[in-house]
């Protein structure tokens, strides 16, 4: 019986493709992933408790850092008891939304939780690090914003319609109120 017999095989969000099942980096093509098959049963172990909610997938990958420091974390795991500090993320500053790195980014957003765009932005989020989402990059706050202005605007549309009796064109909704503010 392999390890990865109790890991899941139902097919991963696109959302989640390549980017590590653990600190949420988006693994840059140039370089390396590692696969679950690569990780011993302690270190998945590990990784399940720092994960929950999060499930793991057959598909699942971890980057080079967060390989690291399972591993470390297996060496030093006595009778189910881990001395190290975990969870550790071998990233952090990223954006867990679209999981790239934030660090350096020149405008990022606070995602409130009384704002709208923040249930727009929890869709992209691994569930274990919901409680840790604070901000995001200027792109993902961007494209979550003008979901909600479209969102609010078609329920508008629609009440509006059904009271003149007619109905908006699609473009209209596309572009109407697709601008962005603070
Ligand atoms: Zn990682
Ligand atoms: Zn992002």
């Amino acid at each position: 019986m392999s390890m990865l017999d109790s890991v899941q095989v139902q097919p991963m969000p696109v959302v989640m493709r390549n980017r590590c099942v653990n600190c949420s980096l988006l693994i840059p093509r140039n370089h390396p992933q590692h696969s679950l098959q690569q990780a011993s049963t302690t270190m998945i172990t590990i990784l399940r408790s720092c994960i929950t909610p999060t499930e793991l997938s057959s598909e699942s990958v971890l980057c080079t850092e967060c390989i690291a420091i399972l591993q470390d974390a297996a060496n030093t795991f006595i009778d189910g008891v881990n001395p190290l500090p975990l969870p550790a993320f071998g990233h952090r500053s990223i954006c867990f939304s679209c999981g790239l790195s934030i660090l350096r980014a020149s405008r990022t957003h606070a995602v409130r939780s009384d704002r709208p765009e923040r249930n727009i932005i929890l869709r992209k989020v691994p569930l274990h690090l919901v409680s840790r989402l604070e901000r995001v990059c200027n792109a993902c706050w961007l494209a979550a914003y003008r979901e909600v202005r479209r969102q609010n605007q078609q329920v508008w549309f629609l009440s509006w319609g059904r009271y003149n009796d007619i109905t908006a064109p699609a473009s209209y909704l596309d572009n109407y109120f697709d601008e962005y503010d603070e």
